[in-house]
């Protein structure tokens, strides 16, 4: 048995390596960039108007308004003026249009008046207002999504503005899930009374998805030494990911059939509660995990263990997102290995965040997830006092979100 620590050590040891494919932008959401997107162009790319009205060229005279132009022309958002402002000329300009060279000055539709050719301006200018200079934003060449982004609208919207249309993100981890047990039916079928249904493989499949991994398949099969050898030998993706039957009882066949099926052990149990059988092994670039079949054992291992995992591949660093709180009640360990004792974390405390156990933390027990959004990890036979500062591990980034406020 090892501890939490070195075998967080080993699996830092064994990340699966990056992979980096070159995609489409408009096939980019939530994708991680591999390399700094640099713009081809300057933004704005040409100089332009920033509001609606009328494009002239700024003499002294402007000072002592009402100024009378001639309007000799129009530069329209998508179609220049090509012609030459004189003094005493102005073009009709929109915004976003070009400001041709011969004007620097744009003065609004409301501080005019127009009358026949005309127009009239009501309200003196300061020379170069409401003109947007080119490259006012950024210049050619500038940074403008880093490595490691997680791309969103905002970004997308970005990179189609400057004309970037192809980036270089990671490939996914790609996973399969196997789940053993021969009491297990799925939802929808008929549950004998000695049966149970299986919730594993739609929490592993779901929580892959969340972490950002790619799910190639995902099967189950009974407590049977061959089958299961077959399937582990046949499982594809870079993670294979095994629950139920890797512990010591008589239908536990996983270890087994795993290493006859080509994995060399790296560890088998973590000193640590729930989740302490855990198994992990290695078979050249593939790796594998046996994870306790109850369900919530299995959630921690993998959001402990592998979540992390998933993201090193996406360029992420390889850990959990903490935040620290106080204690609201005392809570004890009263075993005798490191627990992960599963708490709410409360966001909105006016006092600062703080957390309460989960009343009930046994790891047959799905509500202490579900009724949670962390963990602490308590050493054996600790107690926090009320009050105390602890690391929650977070697993749960829905509640994150603060106030929301209600329209009246
Ligand atoms: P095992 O790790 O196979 O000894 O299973 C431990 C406990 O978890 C047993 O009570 C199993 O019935 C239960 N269990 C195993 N696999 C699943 C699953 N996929 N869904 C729900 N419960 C499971
Ligand atoms: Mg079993």
């Amino acid at each position: 048995m090892i501890s939490i620590h070195d075998a967080i050590d080993r699996i830092q040891q064994n990340l699966p390596s990056h992979t980096i494919e070159k995609i489409s932008v408009n096939d980019a959401l939530g994708r991680y960039l591999a390399a700094d997107v640099l713009s081809p162009e300057a933004s704005p790319r040409y100089t332009s108007s920033a509001m609606d009205g009328f494009g002239v060229r700024f003499t002294e005279e402007m000072n002592n308004a009402p100024t009378v132009l001639k309007i000799v022309g129009e530069s329209a958002a998508g179609k220049r003026f090509s012609g030459e402002v004189q003094p005493g000329q102005a073009i009709r300009i929109n915004t976003g249009a070009v400001i041709p060279a011969s004007v620097n000055t744009v003065v609004r539709v409301e501080d005019t008046r127009e009358e026949g050719d005309t127009v009239i301006i009501e309200k003196s200018p300061i020379k170069g207002q409401d003109i947007r200079p080119a490259g006012e934003e950024f210049p050619a060449g500038k940074v403008i999504v880093r490595k490691n982004t997680k791309l969103s609208a905002t970004h997308l919207a970005l990179l189609n503005a400057t004309g970037v249309e192809s980036i270089n993100v990671y490939k996914p981890c790609t996973l399969s899930i196997l789940i053993t047990g021969s009491e297990l039916v799925s939802l929808g079928q008929e549950v004998a009374p000695d049966q149970i249904r299986d919730s594993n493989m739609i929490m592993l499949m779901s929580a892959i998805r969340e972490a950002g991994g790619v799910v190639l398949d995902a099967d189950r099969i009974p407590d049977d030494p061959e089958r299961t050898e077959q399937a582990i030998k046949n499982s594809k993706g870079d993670i294979i990911i095994c629950t139920g039957g890797i512990s010591v009882g008589r239908h536990d066949h996983v270890k087994t059939a795993a290493i006859k099926a080509g994995f060399e052990e790296i560890f088998w149990r973590i000193r640590q509660k729930p989740g302490k059988p855990l198994f992990f092994a290695r078979r050249g670039e593939q790796l594998f995990f046996g994870l306790p079949g109850n369900p919530v054992s299995a959630f921690m291992c993998f959001i402990h263990y592998i979540k992390p995992m998933i993201g090193a591949v996406l360029g992420l660093p390889f850990g959990w997102p903490i935040v620290s709180a106080r204690t609201l009640a005392p809570i004890k360990n009263c075993g005798s290995r490191p627990t992960m004792v599963r708490v709410n974390l409360d966001w909105q405390d006016p006092n600062g965040y703080s957390i309460t156990a989960a009343e009930k933390q046994g790891s047959h027990m799905l509500t202490s997830i579900t009724e949670s959004n962390g963990y602490i990890i308590l050493p054996p036979k600790a107690e926090v006092a009320a009050g105390e500062t602890q690391t929650i591990y977070c697993y749960d980034s829905k509640r994150e979100v603060l106030a929301v406020s209600v329209a009246e």
